[in-house]
């Protein structure tokens, strides 16, 4: 069997790519009233997720006339002064005034997530079923109170920095205050050309909004903080894209997602400020987000943008480690794809890991695989230590010099929560000096024998310890993959040992909290892939099907077993690539 020391050298491996593990001596825990109420569950709750579903949605709004959003807070920033909606240097704001372009009809509702439109914005479902409803989710029609904005930013990409992006193709509607009184910014994705567009068409595909939609709300029912998608719209406007950038250009059609955030901001929001030297508008939309999201944080603490750096290092670290238990790779894991929130935004070439390897890399654009998923980490690192270095203006030399030792601090959290979070996944209470190794061990097992990520460790969930102690499970396909290692049986026996210590600990209680935080669907790129074929021939069912069985992932259902969603991946799925194309 191996060392110990083998063991802890597999578990960093597994965690992350740093080497030092520093001790945290600022980070303050995070309130759990400062954030995105997903965000601050200190660990995923598909329960409390799930009862929004029953949330009473009666007075629901009937009149899509009646909606109304506000953009007076936002356009309290000083505004772009050029007028007119064309590409150009942005300079002394963070908005410019841009009208969305309709998309050109017919307009296809393809997918709406019920969850949204009545937890979220208050309305009936069935208006989602009026041409009304197309015209403003896709933005050919504004919202009562809406100023259609793009936001400046920039951001490193790929590890350089790339000056001026912004919103190039989402326009942000205005900010809607909830029943529940929350406040939610609505932007619509694919909406047509900005000042930010660059070379783009402001256009985004059906492919790739499909996969937004899906995906995003999908993260949200796994209970890792998100952006949250109200609805996906198709239309017949021709969008010319080469996916795989190899001169096979072809047409396809523009759809627009209407999605929504607490806060849109990202850390190139601050980073564009900082880098043109326009420091007093800096701090000002630092104490917008501050104010605005962060309200443990006193207005007139002389450490506020200190106490605001530690947060954002704490949480970015747990949405790491959160991404990683459930094998997401986000895929382009640039500042500007960052939020100041800690939620996952912007979902493009992601994808979540079949057989468990350290070096997956959804995104084929990215050859050298700087986002791999195990490089996201230490990725999260760079982007905070970016994120230091546009605060760094308004914070003093004592100030830069603690906000360095909080940076330091990030490895040990992140090392913690994944941790946590993969002693949930083997069900595993208390703490125990061997548990890094039970965990580093599995891991390589898994890595070594190309096992399943997400069927592996659910099908642990699934069986009784009698059924594991007896090895009967060969039914189980991921399972039974994983104990032709050769080692397989010293793991278990440590395992085994392990979980009989635990006491008050019934297999079915060990079996059911396995069961809450390992899912047993994702949204597997063979899966999405399906539906958009279907959805590209307007034909929405496979994606209403896959937003339904997402809903629900950790709970077993017949259709998604008719589907196989929870079977061996079809081997044409081992061909598909995605790109940045979108
Ligand atoms: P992303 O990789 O999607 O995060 O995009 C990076 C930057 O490129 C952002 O500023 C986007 O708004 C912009 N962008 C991406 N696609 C397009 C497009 N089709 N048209 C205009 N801007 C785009
Ligand atoms: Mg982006």
């Amino acid at each position: 069997m191996w060392s110990i020391y083998t063991a802890l050298v597999f578990a960093l491996v597994a965690a992350s790519r740093f080497t030092p593990v520093y001790v945290l001596e600022f980070c303050q825990s995070t309130d759990p009233d400062c954030h995105d109420d997903t965000a601050s569950n200190s660990h995923r709750s598909p329960h409390t997720v799930k009862s929004r579903w029953n949330v009473s949605v009666s007075n629901l709004m009937q009149d899509l006339g009646q909606f109304r959003v506000s953009c007076k807070k936002l356009i309290a920033f000083p505004l772009d002064e050029v007028d007119g909606n064309f590409v150009h240097a942005v300079k002394n704001c963070i908005f410019s005034e841009s009208t969305p372009t309709p998309l050109k009809g017919p307009l296809r509702l393809a997918a709406v997530s019920k969850d949204v439109i009545e937890g979220i914005l208050d309305l009936d479902v069935a208006v989602t079923q009026s041409d009304d409803f197309l015209q403003y989710a896709s933005g050919g029609r504004l919202m009562l109170g809406s100023v259609p904005l793009a936001h400046r930013y920039g951001g490193h990409q790929f590890g350089y920095w790339a000056g001026q992006l912004g919103d190039g193709r989402a326009h942000f509607l205005g900010q809607y205050s909830n029943r529940k009184g929350e406040i939610w910014e609505l932007q619509v994705k694919g909406s047509g050309k900005t000042p930010y567009s660059r070379s783009g068409d402001g256009r985004a595909v059906i492919r790739s909004s499909v996969r937004e939609f899906l995906c995003s709300e999908a993260m949200h029912f796994l209970g890792v903080p998100t952006s949250r998608a109200a609805s996906l719209i198709v239309s017949e406007e021709p969008v010319l894209r080469d996916q795989f950038y190899n001169g096979n250009v072809k047409t396809e059609r523009g759809a627009v997602v209407l999605r929504l955030a607490k806060s849109w901001f990202r850390i190139g929001s601050l980073e564009i400020l900082a880098q043109s030297g326009e420091i007093d508008l800096l701090r000002k939309l630092l104490d917008f987000v501050i104010n605005e999201h962060f309200p443990s944080i006193s207005s007139s603490d002389p450490d506020k943008y200190l106490v605001f750096y530690s947060v954002v290092v704490n949480e970015t670290a747990h949405l790491i480690a959160q991404w990683m238990s459930v094998g997401f790779a986000h895929g382009v894991c640039n500042t500007d794809n960052f939020s100041l929130l800690s939620i996952t935004i912007d979902y493009g070439p992601f994808g979540f890991m079949e057989s468990y390897n350290p070096n997956f890399v959804p995104n084929t654009s990215d050859d050298e695989g700087r986002y791999s998923i195990g490089a996201q980490a230490s990725v999260g690192l760079f982007n905070l230590e970016k994120l230091l270095g546009a605060l760094s203006p308004v914070l003093t030399q004592k100030q830069q010099k603690e906000a360095k030792v909080i940076l330091k601090g990030y490895v040990g959290i992140y090392q913690m929560r994944f941790h946590q979070m993969f002693k949930e996944k083997l069900g595993l209470l208390g703490e125990e000096e061997e548990d890094s190794y039970i965990i580093a061990f599995l891991l390589k097992m898994m890595e070594d024998t190309q096992s399943d990520f997400t069927m592996t460790f659910r099908q642990l969930s699934e069986v009784s310890v009698l059924q594991l102690y007896n090895r009967s499970f060969t039914q189980m396909w991921a399972l039974d993959n994983l104990s032709l290692h050769k080692h397989f049986s010293d793991w278990l026996k440590m395992y085994l040992l392990r979980v009989s210590r635990q006491e008050n600990d019934t297999d079915l209680d060990h079996q059911n909290r396995m069961k809450n935080v390992n899912p047993r669907y994702v949204l597997r790129n063979w899966m999405a892939e399906s539906a958009i074929r279907k959805a590209e021939m307007n034909d929405f069912s496979e994606v209403e099907l896959l937003h339904n069985i997402l809903s629900s992932p950790f709970v077993t259902q017949q259709t998604a077993e008719e589907a196989g969603y929870a079977a061996r991946p079809p081997l044409w799925a081992n061909r598909l690539k995605v790109s940045c194309s979108s």
